[in-house]
């Protein structure tokens, strides 16, 4: 499957790797927007939000439970954003689902 997350589980491209375990994966974005900006993706490739079914609920659960383990551990006890972007007019480039974590600075609202 040509998908660039998937290849980055592989090792097939590098990443600045932050966490790994059977169901999910953690590195560092590379544009961060933010003084940490990090992404946590399930090991197995969905491609939308919208294509979750019902037996990933505890894979997509344990991400948000990786996320906030990650962002606690890199400094942002202050506080922090999760992101999911779903399809196009969400904003979505990478078609493998990822939770963005942003943190260390002061997030606004709305976001654009
Ligand atoms: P999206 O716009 O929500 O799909 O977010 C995709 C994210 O992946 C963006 O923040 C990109 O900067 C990030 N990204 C794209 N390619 C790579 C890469 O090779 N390594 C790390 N992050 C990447």
């Amino acid at each position: 499957m040509d998908c660039l997350f998937c290849k980055i589980i592989d090792g097939k491209i590098p990443s600045k790797k932050i966490y790994e375990d059977d169901q999910v994966f953690a590195f560092h974005d590379i544009n961060p927007q933010a003084p940490v900006h990090f992404l946590v993706i399930p090991k197995k490739h969905i491609a939308t939000l919208d294509d979750v079914t019902e037996d990933d609920r505890s894979v997509v659960g344990h991400m948000v439970y990786t996320a906030q383990k990650l962002a606690k551990e890199l400094g942002c006890e202050a506080g922090y954003r999760t992101v999911f972007n779903c399809n196009e007019q969400g904003g979505q480039t990478v078609y493998h689902i990822h939770l963005h974590v942003l943190g260390k600075r002061q997030m606004t609202w709305p976001p654009g």
